[in-house]
């Protein structure tokens, strides 16, 4: 069966996590976000919870063996057999490379990498603004995307929180590091032919329209 892997690119702030998640509704593929994964870690004081948190604190990576072993782990199991909607891994050139040998392992490959882009300013707000369901995950937005009831998640009821590397200055940090580190896989899987550029500057449904409208073409 074919499989079909496709890898969200995107600052901090852009929508990725919003978007993984209505494109997995829609498409049926699983959703893998490797900060949820690091969250789900933390929440339940794993070794690997512990050693992640102190980078994740302070708006840094994670050490390249360790995010690319954890995904390998997730990529392995069943629920992935026709392929997964990635959202914030990889990170780094090199968690690019293991990753496409991993999916050759696997007998799959990168189909499509969609390149969520918006100003730098529209980003520093949306994370600043954001608030995140203890449950699942669910995010919402002050301003663009409140939800019906402050502080309660409209999905499960669950409480809403900020992330710690929500804050301000740990915001500028990740977008600083977003730049160094990751914005070269731009380039990356440009020269691959992989990217699709998409404006991140629409609503969430215009967003998750012109996504939805490129992984079909
Ligand atoms: P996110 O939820 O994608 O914004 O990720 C939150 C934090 O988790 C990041 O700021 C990093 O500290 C860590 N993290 C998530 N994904 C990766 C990755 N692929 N490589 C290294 N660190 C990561």
């Amino acid at each position: 069966m074919a499989t079909s892997f496709i890898v969200l690119l995107g600052p901090p702030g852009v929508g990725k996590g919003t978007q993984a998640k209505i494109l997995a509704e829609r498409t049926g593929l699983v959703h893998i976000s490797s900060g949820d994964l690091f969250r789900e870690n933390m929440k339940n004081q794993t070794e690997l919870g512990k050693l992640a948190q102190s980078y994740m604190n302070k708006g840094e990576l994670v050490p390249d063996d360790v995010t690319i072993a954890m995904i390998r782990d997730r990529l392995s199991r069943p629920d992935c057999g026709a392929g997964a909607i990635l959202d914030g891994f990889p990170r780094t050139t090199a968690q690019a490379d293991a990753l496409t040998k991993m999916l050759a392992d696997f007998g799959g490959d990168v189909d499509k990498v969609p390149y969520v882009t918006a100003p730098e300013s529209a980003l520093v707000a949306r994370l600043s603004g954001r608030w995140t369901c203890r449950a699942k995950g669910h995010v919402f937005h002050e301003k663009n995307n409140p939800p019906m009831q402050a502080a309660v998640c409209d999905f499960d009821g669950s409480e809403l929180y900020q992330r710690d590397d929500d804050k301000s200055d740990t915001v500028i940090r990740r977008i600083q590091i977003y730049l160094e580190q990751t914005a070269p896989l731009i380039a990356y899987y440009r020269q691959r032919g992989k990217l699709i550029e998409i404006n991140g500057a629409q609503s969430i449904e215009e967003v998750a329209k012109s996504l939805l409208s490129a992984l079909k073409n």
